[in-house]
């Protein structure tokens, strides 16, 4: 989450009892629809942590090639390497000097897919409507009485399958419980509804809110408004005018806490697929620059063949696929010494895996958009599919 402390010790049962609620919703009636949001705890570091149980309460930082010494960046940390002011995306080297104490280690990808198959098949088996929303976050969509009850259910099953903790989060809408298991964490459970919202989240600020981000909050800001609170009381015709007319009210509802959007068991669809690379010393000769752009371009595509090979076995195997995707759209990511990025994006004629049409449309994104006179750290080539909004839950990184 986003600007706010965890709470912690908040799996009590009443954590949702009233407060000074603005919206006039009341708890749900016993056997009414729930949605919990289920987030495993420091995912990556978490699977490091099963094969070391050493590593348990200590700062761990992953990322890279798990060299601090070399460039590389934080992919995630540990609780305690947290609490030290590291965080993902951070450079290894400033994570390092936040906290030399800290456990480097590199990403392991297939443990990390491993596990995260492993917790999503535990959450196939509740009676509930699952949507994936990440490798390690689903929401399930529930009709109970006592979802405090199917939440520790889902907590135990996932420890005892997997070792690995999760919080979970209780509301009667996907905005409630996607910011609920924030304040879960670690390894709790926490419920926000109608009751308890004001009291939660009105003096925080409006990118604590999921799907609202630092920037948006910076133009709301400019608006005077700068708390939840201020968000809910916002005239939606005023924000209209400056959000647009869907983007406008739809703020002011996310600051009253309310969001119609289903839970939908539809397959989790990425809608974009990316890879960088950081080099280990500044490129200044642009020849080298546009070589390296043209090799990770070439290297996202093999992966679009491969995810679409992989989308034929799942359907084989009777799982949720995702449709193997053609680009719409390539963009490339330039970070310049010391830490300057700048990313451009071209259309492609039409959609596309082949690698030379995805190389040849990155070289052409690196062209256009780029001063090409300045030291080079990192480049990175991300395919956009289908619609072509880039997917915002997932970074280039
Ligand atoms: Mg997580």
């Amino acid at each position: 989450m986003s600007g706010g402390a965890r709470i912690r010790g908040s799996g009590q049962p009443d954590a949702g009892r009233p407060g000074h609620g603005t919206a006039s919703a009341a708890p749900p009636d016993a056997g009414s629809g729930w949605i919990l949001h289920v987030d495993l705890d420091q995912f990556i570091a978490a699977v490091e942590m099963l094969r070391r149980p050493e590593l348990r309460g200590r700062p761990v930082v992953i990322g890279g090639d798990g060299d601090p010494t070399k460039r590389g960046v934080v992919a995630t940390a540990s609780y305690p390497a947290r609490d030290r002011g590291v965080h993902s995306g951070m450079p290894l080297r400033t994570a390092a000097r936040r906290c030399p104490e800290a456990v480097f280690l590199p990403v392991d990808r297939p443990a990390d897919e491993a596990a995260s198959a492993a917790v999503l098949a535990v959450l196939r088996r509740f009676p509930a409507v699952l949507e994936v929303l990440g490798w390690d976050e689903a929401f399930l969509a529930v009709r109970t009485g006592d979802p405090e009850s199917i939440a520790r259910d889902i907590q135990s099953r996932v420890r005892a399958a997997t070792g690995l903790d999760c919080s979970v989060g209780i509301g009667t809408n996907k905005l409630q419980a996607k910011i609920a298991t924030g304040f879960g964490k670690p390894a709790g459970i926490f419920r926000l509804t109608g009751a308890n919202w004001h009291q939660v989240m009105a003096d925080r600020p409006p990118d604590a809110l999921w799907g609202i981000g630092r920037a948006t909050a910076r133009r709301l800001a400019g608006l005077g408004i700068t708390t939840v609170a201020d968000l809910a009381r916002a005239d939606p015709g005023l924000l209209a005018g400056v959000f647009g007319p869907a983007t406008g009210p739809w703020l002011v509802a996310r600051g009253r806490g309310i969001d119609p959007s289903p839970v939908s068991a539809e397959p989790h669809q990425p809608r974009s697929h990316s890879r960088e690379v950081t080099f280990q010393r500044d490129i200044d000769d642009w020849a080298e620059v546009r070589a390296r752009v043209r090799e990770v371009a070439r290297q996202v595509a093999t992966d679009l063949a491969g995810e679409r090979a992989m989308a034929g076995e799942r359907a084989m195997a009777g799982e949720p696929t995702t449709t193997g995707e053609r680009a719409v759209r390539v963009v490339v990511k330039v970070r310049y010494a010391p830490f300057l990025t700048r990313t451009h994006g071209v259309p492609l004629t039409e959609p596309s895996r082949d690698p030379d049409v995805i190389a040849s449309a990155a070289l052409d994104a690196l062209d256009a958009g780029f001063d090409a006179t300045a030291p080079v750290r990192l480049v990175g080539v991300r395919a956009e599919f289908g619609s072509g909004v880039p997917d915002q839950g997932r970074k280039l990184s």
